[in-house]
């Protein structure tokens, strides 16, 4: 049975990521922070972990509980905005913290789980445009935007390091989504911009490997 880890799979896009790929009959292997919040998680089909991305002791013992299970999709979905980041208010700590989430952890889970990769082998982490350099017109968000196109240079370093054991990466552009996160201005459904994400994965080749692309399939750049 193809297999799926999702990171942040207890609500907004990492639920509806969970749904989907377990509706697709894939295991889903989701983590969750708070060991009360796996309910809808399990509802959708999936096993419940408890992780915080961000500590290496609980990815250590995401590892360690999953230890010899082989793995299709790492995907890399837990993310945070962050408060505090306009020009000039821009807490250290703080801007720190987006980073350790949204960039570093999702290299941590490759380092942890690329021997566990199997089938499709593919890393993937849910990046964002305001990552983006060329998409950036309007400023501010600093440890945000930081976060994301740091991480997408995590991304485009992994294509290179992991490309001859067969590994593909891929930083996927969900557009704007009506989540916690998001907000309920925006303009997508969580279900339209996670059904496209899947199709990218599961259209990914090795040509595409370490690119940046949009929830509709249309390449971005960096
Ligand atoms: P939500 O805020 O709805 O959900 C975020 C998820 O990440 C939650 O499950 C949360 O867990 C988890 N999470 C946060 N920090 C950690 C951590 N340290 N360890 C483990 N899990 C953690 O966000 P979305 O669903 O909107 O976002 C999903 C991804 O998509 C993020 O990476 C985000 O940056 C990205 N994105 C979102 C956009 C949007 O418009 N919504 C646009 C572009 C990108 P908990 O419930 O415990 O807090």
């Amino acid at each position: 049975m193809p297999t799926i880890l999702i990171t942040g799979a207890n609500r907004g896009m990492g639920l509806e990521f969970a749904r989907q790929y377990a509706a697709m009959g894939w295991r889903v292997l989701g983590t969750v922070r708070d060991p009360m919040a796996g309910r809808a998680l399990s509802e959708a089909g999936g096993e419940v972990y408890v992780c915080d991305v961000a500590d290496p002791a609980q990815v250590a013992r995401l590892k360690a509980s999953l230890a010899g299970v082989g793995i299709d999709i790492v995907l890399n979905n837990a993310g945070i905005y962050g408060e505090n980041q306009s020009f000039g208010a821009v807490d250290p700590a703080g801007f720190m913290k987006v980073v350790a989430v949204d960039s570093l952890a999702p290299l941590k889970l490759a380092e942890a789980f690329a021997d566990q990769l199997t089938g499709r082998k593919i890393i993937a982490a849910v990046s964002s445009k305001m990552g983006a350099m060329s998409d950036n017109t309007s400023g501010g968000s600093y440890a945000y935007r930081a976060a994301k196109a740091t991480l997408n240079m995590v991304i485009k370093n992994l294509a290179i390091d992991l490309g001859p054991r067969g590994i593909l990466t891929v930083a996927l552009s969900p557009g704007w989504v009506r989540t916690d996160m998001g907000g309920p201005s925006a303009p997508l459904e969580a279900a339209t911009a996670v059904a496209g994400m899947v199709k990218v994965m599961a259209e990914l080749t090795e040509g595409d490997s370490g690119a940046f692309i949009h929830y509709d399939g249309s390449h971005l750049a960096w």
